[in-house]
């Protein structure tokens, strides 16, 4: 501050409700528990705050829908009368809902084959996702995990974190823990704190983190003992899910003061949706009004190939035709990273205009959001390996497996080939003396592989002694 003075906490605000709700006490309105007991399911209950249309009535009826519920709050967001409400599509089904789409799927992302235990998703070289509950404080209708959310009995069980935090024990590897479900801000506050208390224990975990539409669909949990508990947990990270500027209330600024006071960094998730969120002007109102809450817009994710999400979805094209909005228009810390989930389970792509024209030895020609082009002049005395001393004082992080392209780019590996590669090209032919395999280094590139990381990945993926 120019004064030298913190800022004040952001005020409590004028609670946001429905008429319907008018008279409940601000304690109650205020009690993150009232809300989850009040929350609202059935055509009955709706009707009692917004005006449904047809086509809503006859999904809400229907069998085998993916779970409704929308806390008090948060329904009192919508414009009751308006069915292209941005808020309302979010949370209310309708029948197109019930529509299959070309290449959807239950599992898009095959977290279930990426999982080493039940819950427990380790996809990425460094980090896990930690799948803790299957409960929500309201139902999004796009959800990625849909196929285990909302079923209140298929949640996870206590032997099951147990194999979870057991296998990050004996994983030095992994250095980051996600906690998402579910939701992990629903789970019983004692509960919550003893997960985290059990990964703040293991040595090599030196970041975690929550991803969490609580604060959005029920900023009153984050109250001062969820922020007292989560500071023991230092460093700690959270991640929110906005998607819409009018999810951004007072009660979610206050929510936000009470965590970034609490000294918790705070990202946003958004999922780019059909009608609700896919417009260059649109995005450029919900990253400048979640930067004034002091939240950094973290990912901006094309909707998954879901089940029940098809009517939601938009092309990719629209995607990066908001990201050429963005870039160069508003602030760089403003601007979230596209990024197609990989259906099939590749994780994250992150998907942007194309800004570099063309390059040749010496020369990169860029343009930038304005379509000025220029060029920069590359050196032509660089020396890449200036560095290796440098480089050598500190410990390489092994990625068993993992390496990808940096593998190539490093000399390690000349090609990478899809399974089955060199059986297929061989086609069934006999072994002749020409390609016989007593002869096969005469495929090896010289110099290439010369750093062999087989040793550290045999180190690596030994099991610790129990
Ligand atoms: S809060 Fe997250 S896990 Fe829950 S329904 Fe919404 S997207 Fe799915």
């Amino acid at each position: 501050m120019a004064n030298g003075q913190a800022a004040q906490p952001v005020t409590e605000p004028v609670h946001t409700r429905a008429p319907y709700w008018q008279d409940v006490p601000d304690e109650k309105w205020m009690d993150w528990r009232w809300q989850m007991s009040n929350r609202l399911n059935t055509v009955q209950e709706l009707e009692r705050v917004i005006n449904l249309t047809d086509s809503e009535r006859r999904a809400l009826d229907s069998k085998g829908l993916f779970r409704v519920d929308i806390t008090p709050y948060f329904v009192s967001l919508i414009d009751p009368d308006d069915p292209h409400c941005p808020i309302r599509k979010q949370v209310i089904p309708t029948d197109k809902e019930l529509v299959p789409f070309q290449s959807m799927m239950e599992d898009s992302l095959a977290e279930d084959k990426h999982s080493p235990v039940p819950g427990l998703v380790h996809r990425y070289p460094d980090r896990v996702l930690m799948l803790v509950t299957t409960q929500c404080a309201s139902y999004c209708r796009y959800c990625t995990r849909s196929r285990i959310v909302g079923d209140p009995t298929q949640t996870f069980s206590r032997k099951e974190f147990d194999d979870q935090i057991a296998y990050i024990e004996r994983t030095p590897q992994i250095r980051d823990v996600l906690l998402s479900g579910g939701d992990p801000m629903v789970l019983a506050p004692k509960l919550l704190d003893m997960i985290l208390a059990r990964l703040r224990a293991i040595p090599h975990v030196e970041i975690i983190r929550i991803g969490s539409r609580v604060p959005v669909f029920l900023p009153m949990r984050v109250n001062a003992e969820f922020c007292d508990m989560v500071q023991k947990y230092h460093p700690f990270w959270l991640n929110i899910h906005v998607n819409h500027h009018k999810e951004i209330t007072p009660e979610l600024a206050a929510a936000m003061d009470r965590l970034t006071r609490a000294g918790v960094p705070v990202g946003n998730q958004s999922v780019l949706l059909a009608g609700v969120n896919d417009s260059v002007h649109l995005q450029r109102k919900l990253i400048h009004e979640l930067v004034k809450i002091r939240v950094r817009p973290y990912y901006l994710y094309q909707c998954d190939l879901v089940e029940g999400s098809g009517h939601l979805r938009t092309t990719v094209s629209k995607g990066i035709e908001i990201m050429e909005g963005l870039r160069g228009h508003t602030s760089g810390y403003a601007i979230p990273t596209y990024v197609v989930d990989a259906p099939g389970g590749g994780g994250k792509i992150p998907v942007t205009p194309n800004y570099v024209l063309a390059q040749a030895p010496g020369k990169v020609v860029l343009r930038n959001f304005e379509g000025f082009i220029t060029t920069y002049t590359e050196p032509t005395d660089y020396d890449p390996t200036e560095i290796l001393a440098q480089e050598a004082l500190i410990a390489r992080r092994p990625e068993p497996g993992q390496e990808g392209i940096t593998r190539l780019l490093a000399g390690e590996q000349m090609y990478i080939e899809p399974a089955g590669f060199a059986e297929t090209r061989a086609r069934g032919g006999s072994e002749h003396r020409l390609r016989s395999s007593d002869i096969a280094q005469k495929w090896q590139p010289l110099g290439v592989g010369a750093i062999d990381h087989a040793q550290e990945r045999v180190a690596l993926e030994a099991p610790k002694e129990e």
